[in-house]
């Protein structure tokens, strides 16, 4: 029994690494000298000739996997939020690694390269409607950005940029009880509102500081399902989060608020991992407080909650440092 348990323990958390295609225009070598199954190697092209470095993951995907065959490998979690479990997704990687791209897409959106967090809500709305006879679901959502450890909504339409607090609301459950709430029923909704979002958090950015690689922003649903029969409600939420880049800053070339914002990230998504890896190994201790990530999603992650830390990495040489300490993070919470 005990076996089993801690093998749904385990299970609670997966890991899974894209690679990012070349952009258009680009041809190098690829520092992925190759991929099976759940191995991903990488040449680490050291100037003493070919060096290689395995790690290994639930699935990577390579180069040319497409939005619709990463999306169908998250389905599963994705559909447990209407049997009420809490689900986190996190995209993690370093600026201009692809994270962006597979939560919401790229910026010329078609139905074909829509990212996780569309194809998510049209999963549940499809799915929700073909239980009808049996439960009656709500769905509604918040989204939210972390900036320097403020949170902020991003789905107001009045331009207030109020800081928000996280803390339980024992009467709605939220823990960013003041942020926007919104009912959708449609995918048309989602899509309106995700623009919203979009165009709020570019709000606080100047052309030469693209504030949206350096915050955290968090798209939240909530479902609610009636059991037409017996009564009884269930309650699930998901966490769909586009982390801030994971790049080092060289502390030698940035000072002020490039260094402060520097510091907050690196301190958030240290918190993050070691939320996740005490949570794999188990540790009776989980050390939540350490950020506001963390605060935010401390009821989404552990227990019977499901995680998928979803790395990201660039194919580039150049890129290679920071791929490595992707993959180092990344396997730390496998
Ligand atoms: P990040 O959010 O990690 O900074 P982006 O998602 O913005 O990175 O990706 C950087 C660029 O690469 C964008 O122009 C994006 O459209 C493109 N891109 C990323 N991943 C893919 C992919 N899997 N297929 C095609 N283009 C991609
Ligand atoms: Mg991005």
């Amino acid at each position: 029994k005990l076996y089993n348990q801690v093998q749904d323990l385990k299970g609670s958390i997966r890991v899974y690494c894209r690679v990012r295609p070349f952009l258009s225009g680009s041809s190098y070598l690829s520092t992925v000298d190759h991929i099976e199954d759940g191995n991903i190697t990488i040449n680490t092209l050291s100037k003493y000739g070919k060096g290689c470095k395995s790690f290994t993951f639930n699935k990577v995907f390579g180069q040319s996997a497409t939005q619709a065959e990463v999306f169908s490998d998250m389905q599963p979690l994705i559909r447990s939020v209407l049997d009420g479990y809490n689900v986190c997704i996190f995209a993690y990687g370093q600026t201009g690694s692809g994270k962006t791209y597979t939560m919401a897409g790229p910026k010329d959106l078609t139905e074909k390269n829509q990212g996780v967090n569309y194809r998510a809500l049209g999963d549940l709305f499809l799915l929700a409607e073909q239980r009808k006879d049996t439960f009656r679901y709500d769905v509604s959502v918040q989204m939210i950005e972390i900036y320097n450890e403020q949170v902020r909504d991003l789905l107001v339409t009045d331009g207030s940029n109020k800081r928000l607090e996280i803390y339980n609301s024992s009467q709605t459950g939220l823990n960013v009880p003041d942020a926007s709430l919104m009912h959708v029923s449609s995918t048309s909704d989602v899509i309106d509102l995700m623009n919203l979002g979009q165009r709020n958090r570019a709000v606080g950015a100047t052309a030469l500081n693209d504030r949206s690689s350096r915050s955290h922003s968090c798209l939240t649903v909530h479902v609610q399902g009636r059991d037409l029969t017996s009564g009884t409600i269930l309650r699930g939420c998901m966490h769909l989060v586009d982390l801030a880049g994971s790049e080092r800053v060289d502390k030698s070339e940035v000072t002020g608020d490039r260094l402060k914002e520097a510091q907050h990230i690196n301190k958030s998504l240290s918190a993050l991992g070691d939320v996740i890896a005490s949570l794999a190994q188990k540790n009776p201790h989980v050390p939540y407080r350490n950020s506001k990530l963390t605060q935010l999603l401390q009821d989404s992650l552990g227990g019977q909650a499901k995680t998928l830390m979803f790395v990201h990495i660039s194919p580039e040489p150049d890129a290679l440092g920071e791929t490595i300490s992707t993959l180092k993070f990344a396997e730390r919470v496998a």
